[in-house]
């Protein structure tokens, strides 16, 4: 007698690192366009579309990287 487990598949993702890593990013403090980026990645992750999401967070790593100089404050 075999045992076979039936469990449902799930549908094609990328793995959560991959995502995580695509949609990492760090608004600038205190800054607006950081901040609008950020939120509507947040959002765009909620809402499953990480296409979108990992476009907002790219350019919260522009801005952040490239409008304001990281360092120490
Ligand atoms: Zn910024």
């Amino acid at each position: 007698m075999t045992k076979r487990q039936t469990t449902q598949e799930q549908p094609v993702t990328l793995p959560t690192g991959f995502n995580h890593w695509l949609t990492d990013c760090q608004p600038y403090p205190g800054c607006g366009v950081c901040a609008a980026n950020y939120r509507q990645c947040q959002e765009a992750i909620a809402a499953g579309d990480i296409v979108k999401a990992t476009r907002h967070a790219t350019e919260v790593r522009d801005h952040a990287g490239g409008m304001h100089e990281t360092g120490p404050l």
